[in-house]
């Protein structure tokens, strides 16, 4: 059992209360990030008296979010103190993602270790949304179930989905890939009867999610960058000064229907020759001469290796519609980097020298780098489960409550 921490009482000046949330807010990002680390450091990194971060970590331990893993090591200069990490057995953050050909799901501890996942091959186009999400719903339950048996308290469900989200809402307005419209994912999703209580649930495009990921997890990630999720669609999240440009209505960084050939083929957004019909993954198989089937990405991948001409020509193909429609959002917003993640990363070694050259040759200045995500197609669901996790890091006495 954990104690609750005191909400701040109505009618109390909230500049004290605010100090004291903020303050609780850099030890659990101190000890999440650097730990295990003895109280002193703590107060040496953020900069408070070590009496001030032993009330806040004492504070932190009473509501199971940091514990306590014994003496340090012997011999060290100064008084033993007792190492702090994050609690194994605190709150865990619930990603789930809906991929035009896969469902998952998965939990994450405040330590950022993914503790459950469970992953299911679906073809989702064309089904409607209720079926789709209930069989996400049970992902969810599994993982859940697993995460609370090692002791874990899942503190909020965030669900990645490949359709522009309304900013704000829980609304997927259109997901072409999926052929969804105007889809409120928290009506539809069926929450298990035994679960004491609704987790809360955020939503949001799965670009975003992997973007936020490489941003959180991504190695030397800058602060600004732009980040190209490439898998069945595309999409792209332009991340400034470490948040998130969403644009206007949320719809921001639709990469994938950028005209790469104003006259091209029909695509379902409803335009013609977008990035999509050249680059997406459909479109880059077709252009391989490779039909449906298990694992199409890496069987491409082995045989453009291997140096298949019609593979290495379609990557190249794909390359050079990615330099093309990068060339415009580099020449528009100067990004410090471009990273390309999403499934089709796997491809860079073959996509990367035609899209690098595209920009270099279109864009005025040297192009911004462009770096390929270590997290490849994973990115989305850590981003959905981390941003669970950031929020507890963020204000630990709101989970705590
Ligand atoms: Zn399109």
């Amino acid at each position: 059992m954990t104690a609750p921490l005191h909400e701040p009482r109505p009618g109390t000046p909230d500049t004290q209360q605010g100090m004291r949330r903020r303050n609780l807010s850099r030890v659990m990002h101190a000890v999440a990030t650097d730990g295990p680390l003895s109280r002193a450091t703590v107060a040496q990194r953020i900069g408070l008296t070590r009496a001030a971060v032993s009330t806040l970590v004492d504070e932190l331990i009473r509501s199971g979010l940091i514990e306590e893993l014994g003496p340090q090591r012997p011999g060290r200069v100064g008084r033993p103190g007792s190492a702090l990490a994050v609690s194994r057995s605190g709150p865990a953050g619930i990603g789930a993602e809906v991929g035009v050909d896969h469902l998952a799901a998965c939990a994450v501890d405040l330590s950022g270790e993914v503790r459950a996942r469970a992953v299911r091959r679906v073809a989702n186009r064309g089904r409607a949304p209720g079926p789709v999400l209930k069989e996400l719903s049970v992902l969810v339950r599994e993982v859940t179930a697993r995460a609370e048996r090692e002791g874990l308290r899942p503190a909020g469900l965030a669900v990645a989905v490949p359709g522009l989200v309304a900013r704000g809402t829980r609304t997927v307005v259109r997901a072409p890939n999926l052929d969804w419209h105007d889809t409120d994912v928290s009506a539809l999703l069926p929450t298990p009867a035994e679960a004491p209580s609704v987790l809360p649930l955020s939503v949001d495009n799965e670009a975003n999610f992997g973007a936020l990921a490489e941003l959180w997890l991504g190695e030397n990630t800058p602060a600004d960058f732009l980040h190209v999720s490439a898998e069945i669609g595309i999409g792209a999240a332009l991340v400034v000064d470490g948040k998130l440009l969403r644009g206007t209505r949320g719809f921001a960084g639709e990469l994938g229907h950028v005209p790469v050939r104003p006259e091209g083929p029909a695509c379902p957004c409803g335009g013609r020759g977008c990035l999509e019909q050249y680059a997406g993954e459909e479109a880059v198989l077709r252009a391989a001469g490779l039909g449906p089937g298990e694992d199409r990405v890496g069987l491409l991948a082995e045989r453009a290796a291997a140096g298949d001409t019609d593979a290495r020509r379609a990557l190249r193909g794909a390359g050079t519609a990615l330099g093309i429609a990068l060339t415009g959002a580099v020449n528009l917003l100067d990004p410090r980097a471009v990273v390309l993640g999403g499934a089709l990363s796997r491809l860079a070694p073959w996509l990367l020298p035609a899209l690098e050259r595209e920009l270099t040759r279109r864009t005025a200045t040297p192009a911004a780098g462009v770096t390929v995500s270590r997290l490849g197609s994973d990115g989305p669901l850590l981003g959905a489960a981390h941003s669970v996790v950031r929020a507890v890091l963020d204000d630990p006495v709101a989970v705590a409550a």
